[in-house]
């Protein structure tokens, strides 16, 4: 039984809401029930750690909701140790990881990047992270990369004195064969990482993945594609002055046009807005080279790094409106 004080539509309630994380309907839903039912037989264990971070979505996972994060959590998988979460500290921490290391087989969720030039900047164990991670990372079944950091290096590696590199940058250099799944963000949304989970516990595989290693699902379009502004963008109609509201932020150097998410429809904070929403231009965090590309980084004037003026039209023309 999934939760000894749920009732039968209670929890067929909550499969639908995960379902719904991935676009699912009537079908996913049934098909998770009768995963999930299996799995709290035996819950595949999750270890979570951490390396150059904010802990910002460590803090995006605990304010996730529909599903919150406690249930997913005490019925779904068996979070062995997670640094924030955990009130296992020190030596039991480094007992349950090493108990986990050698058993094998449970799933690495990390946040951060890995610094390999700078290796005393990170330890774990007294030993430098980037050494100890590679038994971790070589017995996992599989890794997922939580947030830009981990994805692609992020922030850390923006201006690397450390030689900051992602989790999946790190499995490559290794020459390890764990598969690693990113879910980019500055912070990770929440929904992005319990959709990607569930989808694996249900299926026993991950979700498609696109050429950069993000699910489809999440990340297939740009957030450009969805924009409620987009009408906007069509008619040439952007603001110019942050006191204008509604009109679109193009002008003010929005990296939606170029940015691979669904944060148009998945939103945040219990899906009430969004950064466009809340009349901010997009600055890309999901993207590989975020956030500090010579030309075009954040950092930038953004009337400095305008694309061609033709940009809005050719935009225009490839969605054939
Ligand atoms: S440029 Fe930005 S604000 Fe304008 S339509 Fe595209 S995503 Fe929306
Ligand atoms: S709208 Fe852009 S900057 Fe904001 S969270 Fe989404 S990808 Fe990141």
């Amino acid at each position: 039984m999934l939760n000894i004080k749920q009732s039968r539509r209670e929890f067929l309630a909550y499969c639908s809401k995960i379902a719904a994380l991935l676009g699912g309907g009537v079908q996913m839903s049934a098909d998770f029930a009768e995963a999930f039912m299996k799995i709290t037989q035996k819950q595949p264990p999750v270890i979570w750690m951490t390396g150059q971070a904010c802990t910002g979505d460590s803090v995006s996972l605990v304010y996730s909701d529909s599903p919150s994060l406690v249930p997913f959590l005490s019925t779904l998988i068996d979070l062995k140790f997670h640094p924030a979460l955990s009130v296992a500290q020190g030596e039991v921490a480094i007992d349950i990881i090493e108990e986990q290391k050698n058993a094998g087989g449970y799933i690495l969720c990390f946040e951060g990047a890995i610094p390999m030039q700078m290796p005393g900047a990170c330890k774990f164990n007294e030993k430098f992270l980037s050494d100890y991670l590679y038994d971790v990372v070589k017995k996992a079944f599989a890794v997922i990369a939580c947030g830009t950091c981990a994805s692609y290096g992020g922030i850390p590696a923006a201006n690397p004195e450390t030689g900051a590199i992602s989790i999946a940058e790190y499995v490559k250099q290794k020459g390890l064969s764990t598969p690693v799944v990113r879910i980019p963000g500055c912070p990770m949304n929440a929904h992005r990482f319990t959709g990607t989970v569930a989808y694996f516990l249900a299926y026993n595989k991950l979700p498609q993945l696109d050429e950069d290693g993000r699910p489809v699902l999440y990340y297939g379009k740009t957030n450009h594609d969805n924009c409620q502004r987009f009408p906007y963008f069509a008619q040439d109609k952007c603001l110019t002055d942050y006191s204008e509201k509604s009109l679109c932020l193009y002008r003010m150097g929005c990296k939606g046009p170029v940015t691979k998410s669904d944060c148009p429809v998945r939103r945040w904070n219990k899906e009430t807005s969004w950064c466009v929403a809340s009349n901010t231009p997009c600055v890309g965090c999901t993207n590989p080279e975020w956030p500090w590309p010579k030309d075009t980084g954040i950092y930038r004037d953004p009337k400095k790094i305008l694309p061609e003026e033709n940009f809005i039209q050719e935009t225009i023309r490839l969605k054939k409106i």
